[in-house]
């Protein structure tokens, strides 16, 4: 916006129906609710700078082209995105529009596939990148907000068709979900700096404490960006350990979209070629217990359930939920992959892809294959007190700290005083650990060798 102040300005938001058609819209309800809600403050946001936000329907490869014509605009300016289907949206724009078309930078802190190695090539080694994006890339000052915006001309007419509700694309509104918008993500920045940037560090993996930024989802959507952020976090902790391990994740959420920018087939293909054809099992009874949080797992069951409540789940509880899926349960991670992408409101295609590939140990610069979370010693570390299994298992509320994380060990006593029920209000462990463990080493093992010889 701010690259083309001069003159007249149209704000365009288009409804695509690759996303806003009902149908589509129901895949990725949270999100949904997010994008609209930041929508509306958009709308309101340009309106008080003296403006206003053109709503149209359509697919945008025609309708901007088409507006274009109608009002005989000399430049349209879009943010460039890293998903492939945007990016094959956007070439298809810039052939209809030839010069008139420029994509600007700002979804990442650099443009993605900038950096390479000394043999020209993408990173495939986070510390690498993050290392010489540190040393090379200068991030600037944020541009201040304008004061004011040009007119949309009196002359300029669309069929405008209006941000639709949750209702009307057939979403039932989650009250739980993060509110979107610029003043949402603003007020979030700011508590975050004043109660949680201070201790990251030590704070960031306790899922009892919920003391991270919060600004996934912002990010994702643009209400705030990963430039604010960073020197936001530079200026009021400086170089601290906490500033450092926060700044840290930033570069985590850069290298994955320059991953998927120089390697978009990673949407469908595991990085590590070897892992294709991996004998993932599948169990219908299983993935239930796994999606509606029933495995006997307080923690594993604790983050599925967090996913359907409010559309989030603390980063280390996805990994732990993400490891039992693949390692515990053998299940394919393109699985987990898209029920993740269903519901999370920060749902994004490049950081929950390694996310998953991260987890499955197939990934760029993933976990290796062979270290499988105990999800009791995990929970027991990070949870240590249980309030995060106490507040999304309820039927666990009772569980003292000692057992709450493996009630099928507690004595009898403890569970009849905590009111569990084993089998009947809270299932036992639908796989054992230590045969899951050892059963999925096996597998991975002999798949491996097996590839390797091929
Ligand atoms: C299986 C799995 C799936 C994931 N899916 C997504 C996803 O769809 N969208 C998403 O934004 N993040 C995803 N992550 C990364 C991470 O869990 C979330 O970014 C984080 O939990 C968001 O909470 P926050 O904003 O409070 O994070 P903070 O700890 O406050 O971190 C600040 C920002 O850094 C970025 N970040 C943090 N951790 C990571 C990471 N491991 N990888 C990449 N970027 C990171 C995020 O943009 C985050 O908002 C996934 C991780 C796993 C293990």
């Amino acid at each position: 916006m701010q690259a083309a102040l001069a003159g007249e300005v149209i704000p365009l938001f288009v409804l695509d129906p690759y996303f806003f058609a009902p149908a589509r819209a129901r895949a990725f309800p949270h999100r949904m609710q997010f994008l609209l809600e930041s929508l509306r403050g958009l709308e309101a946001a340009l309106a008080k700078l003296g403006s206003r936000l053109l709503i149209v329907e359509g697919k945008s490869v025609e309708v901007v082209p088409r507006l274009v014509r109608e009002w005989k605009a000399d430049r349209v300016v879009a943010q460039r995105w890293v998903e492939p289907f945007a990016r094959k949206r956007d070439l298809r724009i810039a052939q209809a529009l030839g010069a008139k078309f420029e994509l600007f930078e700002g979804e990442t802190l650099a443009p993605p596939g900038t950096l390479r190695s000394g043999a020209d090539r993408p990173y495939a080694v986070f510390s690498q990148f993050a290392r010489v994006f540190r040393a090379t890339v200068k991030i600037g000052k944020p541009l201040s907000r304008p004061r004011r915006l040009p007119a949309v001309p009196g002359d300029i007419r669309a069929r405008e068709d209006g941000i639709p509700t949750c209702e009307q694309l057939g979403i039932a509104r989650n009250a739980a979900v993060l509110s979107g918008g610029e003043d949402a993500a603003m007020a979030r920045m700011e508590h975050f700096l004043r109660d949680g940037a201070a201790a990251y560090a030590e704070q960031r993996d306790r899922m009892d404490l919920a003391k991270t930024s919060r600004l996934s989802a912002d990010l994702k959507f643009g209400t705030i960006s990963a430039r604010q952020v960073w020197k936001a976090i530079e200026s009021a902790q400086g170089n601290t350990a906490c500033a450092r391990a926060f700044l840290n994740e930033l570069l985590w959420r850069e290298f994955t979209h320059s991953t998927l920018w120089d390697r978009p087939e990673l949407l469908e293909k595991p990085f590590r070629l070897a892992f294709t054809g991996f004998p993932w099992l599948y169990d219908e009874g299983q993935w239930q217990a796994w999606v509606t949080g029933k495995t006997g797992y307080p923690i594993v069951d604790a983050a599925s359930r967090q996913l359907l409540g409010e559309g989030f789940v603390h980063n280390r509880a996805r990994m732990i939920a993400a490891s039992f899926l693949c390692k515990h349960l053998l299940m394919d991670y393109r699985r987990g992959e898209a029920h993740y992408m269903k519901y999370l409101t920060d749902g994004d295609w490049a950081q929950n892809n390694a996310g998953w590939q991260w987890s499955a140990g197939c990934g760029c610069d993933a976990q290796p294959y062979f270290r499988v979370f105990n999800p009791t010693t995990q929970g027991e570390k990070f949870d240590p007190e249980g309030d995060y299994v106490r507040r999304w298992v309820p039927e666990l509320a009772r569980m003292p700290a000692r057992y709450i994380h493996d009630p099928a060990e507690a004595p009898q006593a403890v569970l009849q005083a905590a009111g569990v029920v084993l089998d009947q209000n809270y299932p036992r462990p639908i796989v054992a650990h230590r045969f899951a463990r050892e059963r999925f080493l096996a597998v991975a093992a002999q798949h491996l060798k097996r590839a390797a010889r091929a």
